[in-house]
């Protein structure tokens, strides 16, 4: 590469919100903002098999923005393909992300095992693409940055990780490289947020990466107590139950929040309150450990979490599950895309009494997504599943912002980007997204498509 060159590579999350993954190459070093798992769709999910287009041993560091599997649940692939630098986040994504890949890796196991016992893998032999030994070689790459400070990842690379209000320990992050800024905006929250701190805003960027997954919407106006009410003793009355699939990290904790507040309000039935999510559980515990990243009091957190019965081993799930008591349960994955949610969704989505609500975004090729567009059967375990119960949404408790606040968020950079990358968006949000920026700032703005290098001079 030339003398003082600069260019980045999108290996993900462009044409798409998944596998989030940015080479920025200059002309001695490499660095990756991001290595996430491409979700969803089977033709993305496929993505995850073909080995990045360059050789991962020369990369020279990772930086992660937060510890959803979209941002780093590839890690220990890239590790089993030979990278052996360091992995750096905010203390809590470094938690969240050890407690994540540790979790993909164990579906990955099981389910392959399950595809070979059943036969229904459309492959020979069903893989996992890591294993726990891989995520064992992974964990001490981790090293915990600082917030708010510029640290050394490379000779020529600095970086500074700062909240931004999606989830627990998640930062937008400056690239200085070559006399330039570049800013990758991350998964940008809402601006108001019930438990985290209110994100923070670049000031400065050359080149600027910006998500755009509610590019194209505003987030409808929900009062979510009420609704959550609603849903629930309506359903409570018929005698169903009521099923949430919530991500682990952490729209679970959030629906905590409010139920919690529902119970103290009186405004609830007198049912169980089930969190059957190991990992929903210690991410209640990285909350009571990491009190500066969001707003809660010791107090506050404790009286919450305590309100609920927390499901521990399969054995203690089953007999949930096998429970014919109406309940109220929250359990991962959140876009119903494995984990336990799946048992309570095999039982209840036939019960036309029962109710599941949906939080937050649901992707293409989820069941989450197929439940939102009223398909009337849904595949799981290998077999099709009647959808009788009623689908709700719970609209109001995105980690994510909406158009507005996105558009918000880019409002104290002083000076004109070069030049805008909108990324992590379906192609219509993006494009949305793309219109309202050229707009408000009159930029220099592309939509960059997977795989696709760009020269920053
Ligand atoms: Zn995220």
């Amino acid at each position: 590469m030339e003398k003082n060159k600069l260019q980045v590579t999108f290996l993900g999350a462009a044409g798409t919100v998944t596998g989030s993954k940015y080479l920025i190459e200059n002309q001695d070093q490499r660095i990756l903002v991001d290595c996430g798992l491409f979700q969803g769709l089977k033709e993305l999910r496929n993505l995850n098999w073909q080995n990045p287009p360059i050789d991962v041993a020369t990369i020279d560091a990772i930086v992660l923005t937060h510890g959803h599997l979209d941002h780093c649940g590839y890690l220990p692939r890239l590790v089993k393909l030979g990278f052996k630098g360091m992995i750096y986040g905010s203390a809590a994504t470094v938690e969240i992300a050890k407690i994540i890949i540790a979790d993909s890796a164990k579906i990955q196991e099981e389910d392959a095992e399950r595809a070979n016992q059943h036969g229904y893998s459309k492959h020979e032999i069903a893989k996992p693409l890591y294993t726990l030994d891989d995520v064992a070689k992974t964990l001490p790459l981790f090293q915990n940055a600082p917030l708010e400070k510029w640290v050394q990842v490379a000779d020529d690379f600095e970086v500074r990780f700062q909240l931004n209000g999606h989830i627990l320990g998640s930062t937008f992050i400056e690239v200085k490289v070559n006399d330039q800024v570049l800013v990758f905006s991350g998964d940008i929250g809402q601006e108001k947020d019930v438990m985290l701190r209110v994100p923070l805003k670049p000031k400065q960027a050359d080149y600027l990466f910006i998500e755009s997954t509610y590019g194209d919407r505003l987030h409808q106006k929900q009062d979510t107590l009420a609704y959550l009410e609603e849903k629930i003793n309506s359903t409570i009355e018929k005698g169903g139950t009521i099923i949430i699939p919530a991500f682990a990290v952490e729209r679970a904790q959030v629906l905590m929040y409010y139920l919690y507040q529902l119970k103290m309000q009186n405004r609830l039935p007198e049912v169980p309150l089930i969190m059957d999510s190991p990992m929903a559980t210690d991410m209640v515990h990285l909350f009571q450990k990491f009190h500066d990243f969001h707003q809660l009091s010791h107090q506050e957190c404790a009286a919450i979490f305590s309100t609920f019965k927390m499901v521990g081993d399969h054995g203690a799930s089953k007999k949930v599950v096998a429970s014919d008591v109406p309940k109220i349960v929250v359990a991962a994955s959140g876009m119903a895309t494995g984990g336990r949610v799946l048992s309570y969704l095999a039982k209840y989505i036939g019960d036309e009494n029962s109710t599941i609500l949906l939080v937050g975004f649901q992707a293409e090729g989820t069941r989450g997504r197929q439940m939102l567009d009223g398909c009337h059967e849904v595949k799981m375990y290998g077999k099709f599943f009647k959808v009788r119960a009623e689908i709700g949404s719970i609209t109001g408790l995105s980690a994510h912002g909406d158009q507005s606040d996105l558009l918000n968020w880019v409002n104290e950079l002083q000076e004109a980007p070069k030049k805008v990358f909108i990324v992590h968006g379906e192609r219509q949000a993006s494009d949305a997204f793309r219109v309202k920026l050229m707009d408000q700032y009159h930029w220099n703005i592309e939509i960059p498509s997977l795989y696709q290098t760009v020269v920053l001079d």
